[in-house]
């Protein structure tokens, strides 16, 4: 049965997000014909909107407000509660991001409804979503629907691909006013930690490194290879405890959770909390000079040696086959 789905698109420094154009996609699946409503929070973004239509929205809804500039849990509830009084969807669709581990779960709090988190797989069975989440940190699956009333959802980014962009398709784009009152949080500067590059939650490929990486310059040739393949440099705690790199690097059980098609761990052993936030990803390279490491248990392909002298090598043999 054909169904109204509102997704939210996530706009980071002027730009949407691909996991906006990976929740229209699941939308589509769930609305099975029925409708996918795009929503815009922030303070000027009405210029994305045509983007959200040629990524697969039906129409879009944009919310300009002062107070949407820079996310606050309570300004983006209040606003969102507001559209969903007024669109009425039966299923609304989020990044799991920083964003929407945070507000999703107040909203379907408010909104009385069900909530399934960090699905990595939608289909549908009799005109219900059915949601494929991992378990037991990645180990293993469950599939999870919610039987009556409205459904929140969360898409871990990386998982479900986004339509083919389509410039030609059109659709209604138009402004909701909102009340947004008794903040309790104001944002009064926003100073982003100069970490720079590809964001490490949506890279197609992740140079990680370990405590075997042993210093803050050991990460040089480890970015090297991350710049060389248009992919973002990652870390274990190990690593971040260490202070080779910023916590904002970390991947696990208390870090980023990530799906790259390509994942090279190095100097990683391999614990599994770590394995929790990677364990997904598409191909992984494991680079130990431990041949019993637990990560080869999860790696595709294993290298068994000292890091710094594999990781120039790698590098180099990639230039070269890149002229
Ligand atoms: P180590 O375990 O010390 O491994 C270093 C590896 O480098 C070894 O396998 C060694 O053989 C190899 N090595 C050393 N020198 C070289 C060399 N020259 N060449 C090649 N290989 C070399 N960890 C996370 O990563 N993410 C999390 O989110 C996370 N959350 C946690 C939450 C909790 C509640 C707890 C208790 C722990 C958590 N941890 C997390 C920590 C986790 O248990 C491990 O301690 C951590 O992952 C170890 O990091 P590591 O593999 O870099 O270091």
């Amino acid at each position: 049965m054909a169904k109204k789905i509102v997704v939210v698109g996530e706009v980071r420094d002027g730009e949407l997000r691909n996991v906006s154009f990976e929740a229209i996609a699941a939308g589509k699946t769930v609305a099975d014909g029925g409708e996918v409503v795009g929503v815009l929070l922030g303070e000027n973004v009405s210029g994305l909107s045509e983007t959200l239509i040629h990524y697969g929205a039906d129409r879009v809804v944009v919310v300009n407000h002062k107070d949407l500039k820079s996310y606050t849990t309570d300004a983006y509830q209040q606003a969102l509660l507001q559209v969903f009084d007024v669109e009425n969807p039966e299923v609304v669709i989020l990044g799991h991001t920083a964003i929407g581990k945070d507000v999703t779960p107040r909203l379907a709090m408010k909104a009385n409804a069900g909530l399934i988190s960090d699905a990595v797989a939608i289909e549908v069975e009799a005109g219900k979503p059915i949601f494929t989440r991992p378990i037991y940190s990645g180990k293993a699956f469950e599939k999870k629907k919610v039987n009556e009333g409205v459904v929140f959802a969360t898409i871990r980014p990386n998982n479900i691909a986004a339509l083919d962009i389509d410039p030609s398709r059109s659709g209604d784009v138009s402004t909701l006013t909102v009340d947004i009152k008794d903040l309790r949080t104001t944002i009064r500067d926003v100073v982003r930690k100069a970490t720079g590059g590809v964001d490490l939650s949506e890279a197609n490929v992740i140079v990680a490194g370990g405590r075997g990486v042993k210093s803050k310059e050991g990460f040089g040739p480890l970015k090297e290879l991350a710049d060389l393949l248009g992919g973002a440099v990652g870390a274990s705690r190990g690593a971040c405890d260490a202070d080779y790199c910023d916590y904002g690097l970390q991947i696990g059980q208390t870090g980023k959770v990530v799906t790259p098609d390509l994942y090279f761990a190095i100097g990683i052993s391999g614990a599994i909390q770590h394995l929790a936030g990677m364990s997904n990803s598409k191909v992984i390279v494991a680079i130990n000079k431990d041949p019993e490491a637990p990560i080869f248990e999860v790696a595709d392909y294993g290298i068994v040696g000292d890091l710094f002298e594999i990781v120039p090598i790698l590098t180099q043999e990639l230039k070269n086959s890149l002229v």
